[in-house]
């Protein structure tokens, strides 16, 4: 037996290197490949993933991590848990199936969709009915073969465990958790009893639901799915895995009859060690160390990771410890292999998937103090230190601006009350006034000239002209439509964050650094590596045009601070707030040259405030109050007359109304048709004063609402809200509609406000 520290990694990217996993799935789904050359594809790519894991000496290689779509649907899945539309019988579940699970089909639409904990993955949410749970067939089984059969591996299954299961699931209510759970938990004792059976040693569960915090029937809970585990599966090394946050009470944690705990050492703000130091850590159980940060895209800092190591192995002997990445892989890139655009100091500074699991590799090398490791150590050292001297990273101006900030008044000029008198005066607007979210048709004639412009095959003045012709016919039609605030389009944008990065200073792009958001779809967020600051009007010459155009007010279109930090990667030698305010001072930059052009209605999106949230409760406040102040320094600065616009989706908002509330602006738009009639509730018990507007249709299917249905919604949300502070919109952005549908939807939509104008007994005259 030797002492070497063991390594581990929690689950690697699906997607492929060069995303050949998506490939192969839309592939398929597109009649191109059938079901053999599909399955045949998939192993390929899962044995690559194996292999590499092998060969960067991993000792515990997760496998049943790999999935044809989400793990989470796996698990449904393999429980039999389809739900009743699907008409399933009781056999075999086939692609078909899982599929129309998935993505829905002729017959049955798909099952919800929604974001795994704090992070961009979206799963898809069990829905557990009357169905008794079965074991239709043993995933992780049959993983644990295929890695030994074609690898000689002797993998790690990873499951899903029973508590976080359940409450990612919806059909029942939450106090019937226990009894859902004993219906489950026979079935979860033999799936595990036929891993011990195969002589399985290890068995990763997967339990990041405890980190959101959990009671003391929640507890018992668990103690009770833990102690039936331990009973009818004796000798089978479970452990138990939490991440993105602190494990708490660890206390009560550690006394789960399982042989180890993991534990996330990165996102936990330095709470899992500080636990570990009070109560120390038991003499027979493991420590699964997530050293590694499994949810950004930096080289580590390895001296300090050493450090840590040292402070664990005061209390956990180094043949207890298990170093391995904070989460599973799943939310990073494959590799900085491809990286090949950018600088040396700072395509240095990454680690991706495959990095990340060559620093644990090396992290227990120089444990061990091997010559070798003592090299990379030092390599990785300078690396780390070239990429913090980048000038760009220390920028006294932007460090100038931040300090200056308590300096900024942190209010409007006038309080909304007064604001809204001096905005009715200037605007003029009729009562229930009819716009739309920014974005119309993104066709293919656009999306192509985007090309041709990027290769060069067309120069920045045809292209700016193609863009000019787009906003003169989206100006004429909204004017023809009779909406009363317009918006110039968005032609020019592909990505709402990424087009401001590009204009920014302090962004990166990668090449490949794809992660997967849900299903087949990635993603490739851009990449805050250095100081943002505001070099160049970015909206302007877009928004001047269209506004010469229309005698109409047409809104200036940004994208907020908080939006713009959630959706990219983000250096972490800041915090999340600086990085946040120095985006807001850049874009304080940007509202105020609009505002000097003459563009005095200016929307700032935020449609991805909420799922910055952290995942416990009490670090709600926080996170809030910087979010909001972010969103205020970019915007406070106006004329009282200008009017602040903001958006809102992809998100159930009826839990932070005060907060929207602090954010001042004078109109909101938020979407509804995911929280339906919630979030109108939500504002009979809570005072809103301001401008809003409750998505009045969806924007999210290609068919025509009926003028009655929008009038149904208009007629519901005026029996919560004041016809003097309503805005009737679509839900979202066009950009993803066709224009014929737009035409048709909007046409209604401006028909139904004409209606509610009347039914309020106003004439829709100004
Ligand atoms: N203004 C953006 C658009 O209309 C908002 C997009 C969004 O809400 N995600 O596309
Ligand atoms: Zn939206």
């Amino acid at each position: 037996m030797t002492n070497k520290v063991k390594v581990s990694n929690l689950g690697y990217p699906r997607i492929g290197k060069n995303r050949e996993w998506k490939k192969t799935l839309e592939a398929f789904w597109a009649g191109k490949i059938n079901e053999e050359e599909f399955r045949t594809e998939m192993t390929g790519i899962q044995l690559q993933h194996l292999k590499t894991q092998q060969e960067a000496g991993i000792d515990l290689i997760p496998v049943n991590d790999f999935t044809f779509y989400d793990h989470v649907l796996d698990t449904a899945v393999m429980f039999g848990i389809v739900p009743p539309r699907y008409a399933y019988d009781g056999g075999d579940i086939g692609l078909d199936l899982y599929f129309a699970m998935a993505r829905g089909n002729a017959e049955a639409t798909a099952c919800e969709m929604t974001k795994w904990f704090n992070t961009n993955y979206h799963y898809i949410v069990p829905e557990i009915g009357a169905q008794t749970p079965r074991l239709t067939e043993n995933k992780p089984l049959a993983a644990y073969r295929f890695a030994k059969s074609q690898a000689g591996i002797e993998g790690k299954p990873v499951v899903l465990g029973l508590y976080t299961f359940l409450k990612l699931s919806k059909g029942f209510a939450s106090a019937d958790i226990a009894k859902i759970a004993a219906r489950f938990l026979p079935v979860y004792v033999q799936l595990l009893q036929e891993l011990k059976h195969e002589g399985v040693s290890w068995v990763q569960i997967d339990e990041p639901a405890i980190v959101t915090g959990i009671n003391e029937s929640e507890l018992s809970l668990l103690n009770s799915i833990y102690t039936e585990i331990a009973e009818s599966v004796p000798g089978l090394n479970i452990i138990l895995q939490t991440y993105f946050e602190a494990a708490e009470p660890l206390e009560a944690l550690l006394k789960l009859p399982v042989q180890g705990l993991g534990l996330d050492f990165v996102h936990d703000g330095g709470t899992n060690l500080a636990s570990i130091e009070r109560l120390g850590w038991p003499e027979d159980k493991w420590l699964g160390a997530g050293i590694i940060d499994g949810r950004n895209i930096w080289r580590s800092d390895l001296d300090a990771k050493l450090q840590l190591i040292e402070k664990l192995s005061v209390h956990v002997p180094v043949d207890r410890l298990i170093l391995q990445p904070s989460c599973s892989l799943l939310h990073v890139p494959v590799t900085v292999q491809g990286e090949v655009k950018l600088k040396a100091t700072v395509k240095a500074a990454l680690a991706f998937a495959d990095e990340k699991l060559r620093e644990l590799g090396l992290l227990a090398a120089a444990l061990e103090g091997t010559g070798e490791a003592a090299a990379a150590l030092t390599a990785s050292r300078e690396a780390l230190t070239a990429f913090r001297a980048l000038p760009e990273r220390g920028r006294k101006d932007v460090a100038g601006q931040v300090l200056g900030l308590a300096d900024l008044p942190d209010q409007r000029s006038l309080p909304f009350a007064e604001r809204l008198k001096v905005q009715q005066e200037k605007w003029q607007l009729p009562l229930l006034p009819t716009t739309t979210i920014g974005s119309f048709p993104q066709t293919v004639e656009v999306r192509q000239a985007r090309l041709k412009w990027r290769k060069g095959v067309w120069n920045q003045e045809r292209y700016d002209g193609f863009v000019r012709e787009q906003i003169a016919d989206a100006i004429t039609f909204q004017e023809k439509l009779g909406l009363d605030v317009l918006v110039h389009g968005e032609f020019e944008r592909t990505d709402m964050v990424e087009f401001f990065g590009e204009k920014l200073d302090g962004y990166l792009f990668t090449t490949n650094g794809w992660v997967q958001s849900y299903g087949s779809r990635c993603v490739k967020p851009p990449v805050i590596y250095a100081d943002i600051a505001f070099t160049q009007p970015m909206t302007i010459k877009e928004s001047v045009y269209a506004q010469s155009l229309t005698s109409l007010p047409v809104k200036g279109m940004l994208t907020g601070p908080v939006t713009i930090l959630n959706w990219s990667f983000v250096r972490d030698d800041l915090s999340r707030e600086a990085v946040a305010n120095q985006i807001a001072l850049a874009l304080r930059h940007e509202v105020k040259a609009l505002e000097d052009a003459g563009i005095e209605m200016i929307q700032v999106d935020e449609p991805a405030i909420r799922e910055g949230l952290p995942l416990k409760a009490e670090d709600h406040e926080a996170y809030l109050n910087w979010a909001v102040k972010s969103f205020r320094i970019a915007t406070n600065h106006v004329k009282a007359t200008t009017q602040i616009h903001t958006h809102m989706c992809y998100s159930e908002f009826n839990d932070m109304i005060d907060s929207i509330s602090a954010m001042d602006a004078d109109v909101i738009s938020i979407e509804t048709s995911r929280s339906h009639g919630e979030l109108i509730v939500s504002f009979e018990e809570q005072e809103y004063d301001k401008g809003i507007g409750l998505g009045v249709y969806d924007i999210h299917s290609p068919r025509v609402p009926a003028v009655e249905e929008m009038t149904a919604n208009i007629e519901r949300a005026l029996r919560v809200l004041d016809p003097e502070q309503f805005w009737i919109n679509p839900d979202c952005g066009l950009k993803t509609r066709g224009w014929q549908e737009t035409e048709g939807a909007l046409r209604n939509m401006v028909k139904a406000a004409a209606i509610a104008r009347e039914n309020a007994g106003v004439s829709a005259t100004k």
